[in-house]
C-alpha cells in the first residue's frame, strides 16, 4: 500500500493536523457554539458523530439524521470541514447526501471486517478520505485489513487513528495506548498518516495532555480531541470531553517538536552520531558472523569428539556471565537476556547444521 499524505488531502493541513468537535452532535446549538469557538484556535477538522455506538442500550445513541443537517449548518457559517463516524452502507450514504468531507470508522465497527467490507464497497467510485480507527481489540493485522479493504476500493486519502486498546485487565487509562501497536503501523506504512486521539485512551480530562504530548514526542501526524462547550452536561463520554478554552491551553502547552533535523544545524550533528551508530552496528554485526564461525567450530568438534549439541550447564554460564557484563555497563537485563536468548539458540542452529546437514537443522523457537 502507498498511502497518500496529509498535503494530498483537500484540507488545509499544519503540523500537528487537528480534528475537534464533541463526541455527539447533541443539538443545533451545540453543534454551532462548539464550531464557532474552535474557530479561534488551531483547527484542521470539525468531528462529531451522530450515531453513537453504546456499549448498553438505553444510552443516548445519537442524533442521526437530523445531526447531519446541524453539521452542515456548522460548515457553512464557519466554513471548518466535517467529519462523522459512519459504521454501515446506510450511514454512509445519508453523510454523502450531506456534504460531509471525511468519513471515519470507529473502533468497534472495525473489529467486523464484514462491517468495514460493506462500508468499503459502498464507497466505490467515491473521492472522499478516510480516517480508520484502530479496533477496539488489540489487533494490528485487524487494524491494516480494515484499512486494505478501504484502500483496495479505491479510497486512496487514508489515515489512521489511534485511539487505545480494550484490555480485561484495569489500568488508568479507558482504553490501553500500547504504543507499540501504532509505532509498528507507522514503521510499515510510512505515509500512512497516522493520529492519536486521546480522548479515547484516557477517559479523563487530566490525561489528555500527558498522552497527546507522548503522541507527538512519537512523531505522529495529528491528534482528535472531544471539544464539548459543557462537558459535565454532554450526552456521551462527558468525563473526558473538554472545552474550547481547555482545548486551546492544551494546545498551547504541547511542546512540537521537528519531526525530523533536516535542514538545521542539528541536522549535521545529528549526521554525525548517525554515522558512529552505522560504524558500531558493523562492527556488531562482524561481531557476530565471527561467533557464529566459532559456534560452527564448536559444531564440529562436538561431532567428532560424540558430544551432544545443547549442554544446559554452558549455556546458563553464558547467561550469567552476560548478565554481569550487562550490570556494569549499565544495559538492560531484560533486554540483553533476550538478544543471547537469539544468539544462542542460532549457535545451536548453526551447530546442528554442521552436525547433521542443513536439512536437519534444529530450529529453537523464541518466545
Ligand atoms: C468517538 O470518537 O466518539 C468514538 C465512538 O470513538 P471510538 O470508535 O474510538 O470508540
Ligand atoms: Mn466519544
Amino acid at each position: 500500500m502507498q498511502f497518500n499524505l496529509f498535503s494530498k488531502w483537500p484540507i488545509k493541513s499544519g503540523y500537528p493536523f487537528l480534528i475537534a468537535g464533541p463526541c455527539s452532535a447533541e443539538s443545533e446549538e451545540q453543534v454551532l457554539l462548539t464550531a464557532k469557538e474552535l474557530m479561534k484556535t488551531p483547527v484542521n477538522l470539525f468531528r462529531a458523530g451522530v450515531w453513537k455506538p453504546r456499549t448498553r442500550p438505553n444510552s443516548y445513541e445519537g442524533s442521526g439524521e437530523q445531526g447531519l443537517k446541524w453539521l452542515r449548518e456548522a460548515k457553512l457559517q464557519t466554513g471548518l470541514p466535517i467529519t462523522v463516524e459512519v459504521a454501515s452502507p446506510a450511514h454512509v450514504e445519508l453523510a454523502l447526501k450531506y456534504g460531509i468531507d471525511v468519513l471515519w470508522i470507529g473502533a468497534r465497527t472495525m473489529v467486523s471486517p464484514f462491517a468495514v467490507q460493506s462500508i468499503a464497497d459502498s464507497l466505490s467510485g467515491i473521492d472522499i478520505p478516510v480516517i480508520v480507527k484502530n479496533p477496539i481489540n488489540p489487533d494490528l493485522d485487524l487494524w491494516i485489513g480494515g484499512l486494505e479493504r478501504i484502500y483496495n476500493n479505491g479510497i486512496k486519502q487514508v489515515a489512521a487513528i489511534h485511539r487505545g486498546f480494550s484490555t480485561y485487565d484495569k489500568s488508568k487509562y479507558r482504553n490501553k495506548p500500547l504504543w507499540e501497536i501504532p509505532l509498528e503501523l507507522k514503521r510499515r506504512f510510512p505515509d500512512l498518516p497516522l493520529l492519536c486521539d486521546p480522548s479515547h485512551i484516557g477517559g479523563k480530562r487530566d490525561l489528555l495532555l500527558p498522552i497527546a504530548q507522548k503522541a507527538l514526542d512519537l512523531n505522529f501526524d495529528g491528534l482528535m480531541v472531544e471539544v464539548h462547550p459543557s462537558p459535565d452536561n454532554a450526552l456521551s463520554d462527558s468525563e473526558q470531553q473538554i472545552t474550547p478554552s481547555a482545548y486551546s491551553d492544551l494546545l498551547n502547552q504541547l511542546i512540537i517538536r521537528k519531526r525530523n533535523a533536516e535542514d538545521s544545524f542539528a541536522f549535521s550533528s545529528l549526521e554525525e552520531l548517525r554515522n558512529i551508530i552505522d560504524k558500531l552496528d558493523e562492527h556488531l554485526l562482524e561481531t557476530l558472523a565471527e561467533r557464529m564461525e566459532y559456534a560452527e567450530k564448536i559444531g564440529l568438534f562436538k561431532k567428532e569428539n560424540d558430544i551432544a549439541i545443547f549442554q544446559p550447564e554452558r549455556w546458563n554460564d553464558v547467561i550469567k556471565r552476560v548478565k554481569l557484563i550487562a550490570a556494569e555497563k549499565n544495559l538492560s537485563e531484560d533486554i540483553i537476556l533476550k538478544i543471547f536468548d537469539f544468539i544462542q539458540k542460532e549457535s545451536i542452529r548453526k551447530q546442528s547444521g554442521v552436525m547433521y546437514g542443513q536439512s536437519e537443522i534444529i530450529k529453537i523457537k523464541s518466545h
